[in-house]
């Protein structure tokens, strides 16, 4: 088998995906990114070609759109659109969280799938892809708007999920208020009490402990492998971390609680710059209870800036840069100037926030860069824990879920570096980790047949 024949058949599918779904460039770039990673393992393995694993697998499912109809507080009638991607379930359920934000659409939800199932493998549990949402917009929304809404969504996406099919949980925009909400109107719908079929869910009716936490902390978890293999820690290091949702505040929490100082975290209108260090404590009040925008923690702290524009937090001078706000917040320009005010270490806790240009950018540069699948997946791992806790009708401590955790996280970081290895491109953790998760889910379904 030439390179060239592996090279000509990830080309001609990657051909195929971009005319098939035409206009859906995130799910373009996610493939893209996939498919030059996977070269090297059709060069090795001509018989995945053989099987049309690629063509497979990049064809979802099932896709379902839904109207979502909601009465606001004025009593007028609104209307969004739901999704569901149910992109693969070859060794579990369909898994991936919902996501209410105006800028979804059929091509974000496909590329959050489509990464799910990579993502979901590499964690090492029995978890499926799948990911799903609505362009509905909770901003600025009342807690009663925002629970008609999620009835009304749960009232349709009800019909298509389940603990043994599909686990839908949180992401950008959806948090524990929202799958309270949604669990409710599905354990109403349905009635019975299947815990499972929700993660993310509030303490008191089976989330599980550390849930919350898992992915930032996962995300931490996995820089502090990258800097161990180097014979470095995070302790002293400086950090920027974009964004100030979940993900953020618990990346935050988890870098100072190892001995380094947070200097920036953001928002959509743009970022906080305090020289002294964050203080998480206010971050968490404005964000999590008062749900302000992050520029409200300058009135509090006069020794802190806020610029407009969220991406120019990357042109602070910093060790460690840790995206964890959205896709393609980080451009090539942003990595440039990164490693020019040289970075050493950058781990994804969004999803897809470097630019497929952003990430070459590091890469050339010897950044020790954690892509998205493996430095954000202890969010989704602790998930599939909360599904294990569920089945058994447990609740397992704080302290053992966040051990498993770290356990989890060192495993993703060791794979990825093994199959790196294996498949020529030591060191390369997008290439590792994209071969690490593909393997598995491509011999199951060729194990199952042709599904
Ligand atoms: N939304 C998260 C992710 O991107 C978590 C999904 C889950 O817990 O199911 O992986």
């Amino acid at each position: 088998m030439s390179h060239q024949v592996a090279v000509d058949y990830v080309n001609h599918v990657y051909e195929t995906v971009t005319k098939r779904n035409p206009n859906e460039t995130e799910f373009h770039q996610a493939v893209k990114e996939i498919f030059d990673s996977l070269v090297p393992v059709f060069d090795q393995n001509p018989s995945y070609i053989d099987h049309a694993i690629l063509e497979r697998m990049v064809e979802p499912e099932r896709i379902i759109s839904f109207r979502v109809p909601w009465l606001d507080d004025e009593g007028k009638i609104q209307v969004n659109r739901g999704f569901r991607v149910q992109f693969n379930s070859a060794i579990g359920p369909y898994k991936g969280g919902l996501r209410f934000h105006p800028s979804v659409n059929a091509s974000i939800i496909k590329f959050l799938g489509f990464e799910q199932i990579f993502k979901n493998s590499l964690t090492g549990q029995p978890i499926g892809g799948g990911k799903g949402g609505s362009d509905f917009d909770p901003k600025g929304k009342s807690d009663n708007e925002v629970m008609r809404f999620c009835q009304s969504f749960m009232t349709e996406l009800s019909k298509h999920i389940g603990p043994d099919t599909d686990v839908p949980a949180g992401d950008i925009g959806v948090g524990a208020r929202e799958v309270g909400y949604l669990f409710g109107q599905y354990k109403k719908i349905q009635g019975g009490y299947q815990a499972g079929v929700l993660t993310g869910k509030g303490l008191g009716f089976g989330g599980s402990l550390a849930r919350t936490e898992a992915t930032g902390y996962g995300t931490v978890y996995f820089v502090q492998e990258m800097l161990k293999d180097k014979g470095d820690s995070l302790s002293g290091k400086t950090v920027v971390v974009s964004g100030s949702g979940n993900v953020s505040i618990y990346a935050m929490e988890k870098a100072l609680e190892l001995g380094a100082k947070v200097i920036a975290c953001s928002d959509s209108n743009g970022y906080v710059y305090d020289p002294t260090g964050i203080k998480l404590d206010t971050v968490k009040r404005l964000k999590e209870v008062e749900r302000k925008r992050i520029k409200a923690y300058v009135d509090e702290h006069p020794e802190a800036e806020f610029h407009v524009g969220f991406e120019n937090i990357w042109t602070i001078p910093c060790d460690i840069a840790l995206p964890c706000a959205t896709q393609n917040e980080l451009s090539e320009a942003s990595a440039k100037r990164l490693v020019e005010n040289g970075v050493i270490a950058v781990a994804e806790g969004a999803n897809m926030p470097s630019t497929l240009q952003a990430v070459d950018v590091f890469l050339e540069n010897k950044v020790l860069f954690g892509p998205a699948k493996a430095a954000n997946a202890g969010g989704v791992a602790v998930s599939a824990l909360e599904m294990a806790q569920n089945s058994a009708r447990l609740s397992w401590k704080f302290e053992d879920v966040d051990e498993k955790l770290q356990e989890i996280m060192r495993n993703i970081y060791h794979n990825s570096m093994q199959a790196a290895e294996k498949y020529g491109k030591p060191g390369n953790l997008v290439v590792g980790a994209n071969i690490a998760g593909f393997l598995k889910v491509a011999d199951a379904m060729i194990a199952q047949g042709l599904i």
